[in-house]
């Protein structure tokens, strides 16, 4: 079993994960937009048994109906996103990961959010939407 590691940028917040992620993404959506204050989003989808925290303890909110961000209350690093919807799964902050070159994204998603000057790349597969 391979095992990667990641955390916040201060530190305080430290995780491990074991295996391989069920999908690598860039979310364009208004939300992460705005929760990260960056143009886009790359998302790494684990069910939730693969991630255990190793240091730390995350702040939380409602980001939208029955969806929970995680984030260092310490540094502000944004860390994951668990939604009602999925409960099996959390997303992890690509680069929040120690090497995020590991698991390039093969989707993009709600695109229909996208900043105008934020081009998508158009060798990943391409969702107006979340893809459900
Ligand atoms: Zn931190
Ligand atoms: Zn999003």
């Amino acid at each position: 079993m391979q095992f990667i590691e990641g955390g916040c940028l201060c530190s305080g917040i430290r995780f491990r994960i074991a295996g391989e992620p069920i999908y690598s993404s860039i979310c364009h959506c208004a939300t992460c937009r705005r929760a990260s204050a960056a143009p886009t989003v790359a998302w790494l989808t684990f069910d939730r048994g693969q991630v255990e925290m190793l240091s730390g303890s995350p702040l939380s909110y409602r980001s939208s109906q029955g969806v929970v961000r995680r984030f260092c209350g310490t540094c502000g690093t944004q860390l994951s996103y668990e939604s009602m919807d999925s409960p099996s799964t959390i997303d992890i902050t690509t680069a929040s990961m120690d090497n995020p070159n590991l698991f390039p994204p093969t989707l993009e998603v709600w695109l229909e959010h996208r900043v105008s000057w934020q081009s998508a790349n158009q060798t990943r597969s391409q969702y107006p939407r979340s893809t459900q």
